[in-house]
């Protein structure tokens, strides 16, 4: 295990704390994943970098890792409160599509997201409807002295639990943000933890209950799947910070509930020790909500010829805490970053070859120091681009660089420049075609004719190829 404390910071007690492991040199953490209803936009797979960042860095430090990502395929409505419709109902009924079809469609294109952006594969991926017994279970434990009944549902009742909405800091009498209340409600904040299926309408998932034919809420689901495979308390719960809201205050008043009732003053009583939120990701024209129709997705920034590792490194430059604004100029400074950072190590595989093996020792300190420091990955990022420069052995600079990427997972070794290139899916123009051309203007220019030369450069540039003669990263060539 690495020496520095690990210092995280706990949106329950809204401070940072050195982690200190339920199990001894273990670390237990649940993520609340997608609902997939629709593809995820690159603010949700934010969430999952930074995720994946937390994970890294607990099985850099030492402890055994058992990291559990959730599916939502049933309960989550279009208001996080107990509003509106079914978010996979609806989309369903929109595409005339069976609700298993949309969740099987949505999950793979959520893990070929997952994949491109080099996030590991959880010990498990929980999915929703797999543990609706045990949600059942869940809520006939805790009913009788916490939830009531009413026609559409069996709701929790807030007042029941000790410090509900502590990680909001809200106020519950106001029950701000909750539209459409529901009548009968006991507390603005209470919230439904099954629904009935109304008199006369059928639903595409549903299920028996105590309460009657319906389906679990949402809040329900993550208290039941993060409790069932982690055990209460585990280490870390994390998810974006939409949910420190609504979501997780739910969650915390379920795991009260079913474990002790006692206060929060003892953040294990919550179900999890540490609550842990990503900011969002945010956009000018407002292109990042799901609901909106039109949005980000990472194909789209593959369409148009960014790796997706430069997202992921965008996402890495800022703290996971901060606000981070997308723009299509910040993403490629971030690709020429990275392409910048994978030079760097081909450059020094190539010294490797010809220097006798290294005897220093390569310090973690720096690098631990910064991670350490509630995931300093921004500068990790700046110790990985100085270790390049220093002057030492090219192998002990490799292997520290190598220790960084454990962390910040860019695939610094794996990558290629070519990889980098720009290459938007609309050109058509092959690359054995520009390399060709290229040869031919090469050939052109040695034999001063320049005319000939610039014809092939116009040539290519009607392509969309601009030649890059002298660019200081080494390219001949890009798309545009
Ligand atoms: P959902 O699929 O809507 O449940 O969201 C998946 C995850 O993405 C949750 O952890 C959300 O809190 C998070 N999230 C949603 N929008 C953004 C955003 N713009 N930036 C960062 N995270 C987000
Ligand atoms: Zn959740």
């Amino acid at each position: 295990m690495t020496d520095a404390p690990l210092k995280l910071f706990n949106s329950l007690t809204r401070s940072l704390e050195v982690f200190e492991p339920v199990h001894a040199g273990e670390a237990r953490v649940y993520t609340c994943g997608p609902t997939v209803y629709n593809y995820p936009h690159i603010g949700n797979m934010r969430a999952y970098v930074f995720a994946d960042v937390l994970g890294r860095t607990l099985r850099w430090k030492g402890y055994a890792l058992t990291h559990v990502i959730n599916i939502t395929d049933v309960g989550h409505l279009t208001d996080d409160a107990d509003a509106g419709e079914d978010k996979m109902e609806k989309m369903a009924a929109e595409k005339a599509q069976s609700i298993w079809d949309i969740a099987e469609h949505y999950k793979e294109a959520y893990w070929a997201d997952v994949r491109a952006l080099n996030i590991r594969q959880p010990a498990q991926w929980t999915v929703a409807t797999d543990y609706v017994p045990q949600m059942i279970e869940f809520a006939k434990g805790i009913a009788g002295k916490h939830c009531y009944e009413l026609d559409s549902g069996l709701y929790f009742d807030v007042s029941t639990v000790a410090d509900y909405g502590r990680l909001a800091r809200a106020q519950t009498e106001e029950g701000e943000g909750r539209i459409e209340a529901v009548e009968g409600k006991r507390n603005a904040a209470d919230f439904a933890i099954w629904r009935k299926t109304p008199p006369g309408e059928t639903r595409q998932m549903e299920w028996d209950s105590p309460w009657g034919r319906g389906a679990p809420g949402w809040h329900l689901e993550c208290s039941v799947m993060s409790g069932e495979v982690l055990g209460f308390p585990f280490d870390i719960h994390t998810g974006g910070i939409d949910h420190r809201e609504i979501h997780h205050p739910n969650e915390i008043a379920q795991n009260q509930a079913h474990c002790c009732t006692n206060g929060l003053d003892d953040p294990r009583n919550s179900g999890a020790r540490i609550w842990m939120h990503n900011n969002f990701l945010v956009e000018r024209s407002g292109k990042m909500s799901k609901s909106s129709g039109e949005f980000l997705r990472l194909q789209l920034l593959i369409d148009r010829g960014y790796h997706p590792l430069a997202y992921r490194l965008m996402c890495l430059q800022a703290h996971y805490r901060s606000e981070l604004e997308f723009s299509w100029e910040g993403l490629g400074a971030a690709l020429t970053r990275l392409k910048r950072m994978v030079m760097g190590v081909e450059r020094l595989q190539q010294r490797l070859e010809a220097e006798p093996a290294g005897q220093a020792d390569m310090s973690l300190y720096q690098i631990d120091e910064a991670i350490s420091d509630d995931l300093n990955t921004a500068r990790v990022l700046v110790i990985a681009e100085s270790i390049a420069g220093e002057k030492k052995y090219a192998g002990d600079r490799l292997n520290a660089i190598a220790e960084c990427d454990k962390l910040l997972g860019l695939n610094l070794f794996g990558l290629t420049r070519a990889d980098l290139r720009i290459r938007p899916k609309s050109a058509t123009i092959t690359e054995a075609e520009i390399d060709t051309a290229l040869a031919r203007r090469k050939e052109a220019r040695a034999a001063k004719d320049f005319a000939a030369s610039d014809a092939i450069r116009d040539e290519l540039a009607a392509q969309g190829v601009e030649v890059m003669d002298g660019d200081p990263l080494g390219w001949e060539w890009k798309l545009s």
